[in-house]
C-alpha cells in the first residue's frame, strides 16, 4: 500500500478544485464522465454546469425532450453521447434510480466498463480501478510495459494492474489521483517525473525509457483502389451479373459491371460517387452511364420487379442510390 498511500498524499495537495469533485451524487458523477471522455478538465466545466442547471436531476433528464437535451449538449460534440445519455436515464428512472453496484451498471445499455467503475467507486465506493487513457499511460510506465495499449489483451492486463494497485478503503480517491497524475504530471510528452509522487516505483524511469512509453501501433494503412461501375439501362431495366455460388465473397449476389468486364461498352456521364471498405481496403467507386449493343454472356437484364427481390450487393445498392435510380428499393444498405 506504499505505492497507494504516496499517491494519494500527493492527490490530496495537488488536486484541481473541479466541479465534480464536489459531490457524489453518482448523476452528477456520470454526466462529467460521459463529458470527459471527450474533451478537457477546464473546457467541460460550463458545458456541465449548464447541463445540469436544466437537468438536475436524472429524472429531469430522463423527462426531458431529445431536441432540449441536444442543445444543452450543443458545443461539445459527439450527440450519440447526449442521445444515449438520455435513454439510459430513462432505463434508470423506469429501473427505481441509480443503481449502487458496478455489475447493475454495466447491465444498462450506455455505461461501459470505464464509466461504470468510476461512478461505482467516486459514488459508492466501490472497489473498482478505472482504466482510461491517462491511467493506461501511468501503468505503462510504472511497468515499463511496451505492449501495445492498443490490444484488448493489454487493456486486460493493465485493469489487473490498476486493481492490484487500488486502495480498497478510498477507491474514489485512488481511481481519481491515477488520471490526475496522468493529466498533470506524468504527460504524454516532457512528463515532469521530478514532480511524480510514485517515481520511486517507476521502473520506465529507472530504465530511461519513459519518452518511449505507452506504445500505440498504428493500424496498417488503408489501400485506397480506384474503381468504375457502369449503370447500363434498356427500357427500365438495368444490366447485371451474378456471382457463383461458389465465389470466395458475396456468392449469389448480384452486381453491376465495372468498365473492364465489358468490352466495346460506351461510356457515358458520371452519375456519381461513393466509398466503399472492406477490411483493409477503402474503395472509391465513380458511377458512368454506359450502353452495349446487347446484353454480354453472363449478364441479364433486371426489371423493378426482380431488384425487389434479389439479393443486390452493397455496392450495386450504393451506386443505384448514387445514381438516383430505383428509389425506395435501394434505399436501406
Ligand atoms: Fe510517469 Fe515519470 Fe512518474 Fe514514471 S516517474 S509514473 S514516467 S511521471
Amino acid at each position: 500500500m506504499k505505492f497507494a498511500q504516496s499517491l494519494l498524499g500527493w492527490y490530496l495537495r495537488h488536486r484541481r478544485d473541479l466541479p465534480w469533485r464536489r459531490t457524489r451524487d453518482p448523476y452528477r458523477i456520470w454526466i462529467s464522465e460521459v463529458m470527459l471522455q471527450q474533451t478537457r478538465a477546464q473546457a467541460v466545466i460550463p458545458y456541465y454546469e449548464k447541463f445540469l442547471e436544466r437537468f438536475p436531476t436524472v429524472e429531469a433528464l430522463a423527462g426531458a425532450a431529445e431536441q432540449e437535451v441536444l442543445a444543452a449538449w450543443s458545443g461539445l460534440g459527439y450527440y450519440s453521447r447526449a442521445r444515449n445519455l438520455r435513454k439510459t436515464a430513462q432505463e434508470i428512472v423506469s429501473a427505481g434510480g441509480f443503481p449502487r453496484d458496478y455489475e447493475a451498471m454495466r447491465e444498462l445499455p450506455g455505461i461501459g466498463p470505464y464509466t461504470a467503475a468510476a461512478i461505482a467507486s467516486i459514488a459508492f465506493g466501490g472497489p473498482h480501478a478505472v482504466l482510461d487513457g491517462n491511467v493506461m499511460r501511468v501503468i505503462a510506465r510504472l511497468e515499463n510495459d511496451s505492449s501495445d495499449i492498443g490490444a484488448s489483451q493489454t487493456r486486460e492486463r493493465f485493469t489487473r494492474i490498476a486493481q492490484g494497485l487500488l486502495d480498497p478503503k478510498q477507491p474514489g480517491d485512488f481511481n481519481q489521483a491515477m488520471m490526475e497524475l496522468g493529466a498533470t504530471v506524468c504527460l504524454p510528452r516532457a512528463p515532469q517525473c521530478l514532480l511524480c509522487p510514485v517515481a520511486r516505483e517507476c521502473r520506465a524511469l529507472a530504465e530511461g525509457t519513459v519518452e518511449q512509453l505507452p506504445v500505440k501501433l498504428r493500424k496498417a494503412a488503408q489501400e485506397r483502389i480506384e474503381q468504375t461501375l457502369v449503370l447500363i439501362e434498356q427500357d427500365g431495366r438495368l444490366l447485371a451479373w451474378q456471382r457463383p455460388s461458389d465465389a470466395g465473397r458475396m456468392a449469389g449476389f448480384w452486381e453491376l459491371p465495372d468498365g473492364g468486364q465489358l468490352p466495346g461498352v460506351l461510356l457515358g456521364k458520371t452519375l456519381g460517387h461513393f466509398r466503399h471498405t472492406i477490411t483493409r481496403h477503402l474503395y472509391l467507386f465513380t458511377v458512368r452511364a454506359g450502353a452495349v449493343p446487347r446484353a454480354p454472356r453472363g449478364f441479364f437484364w433486371l426489371g423493378r420487379a426482380d431488384i425487389r427481390t434479389i439479393p443486390l450487393s452493397t455496392t450495386a445498392r450504393k451506386a443505384l442510390r448514387a445514381a438516383g435510380r430505383f428509389p425506395g428499393l435501394v434505399d436501406k444498405l
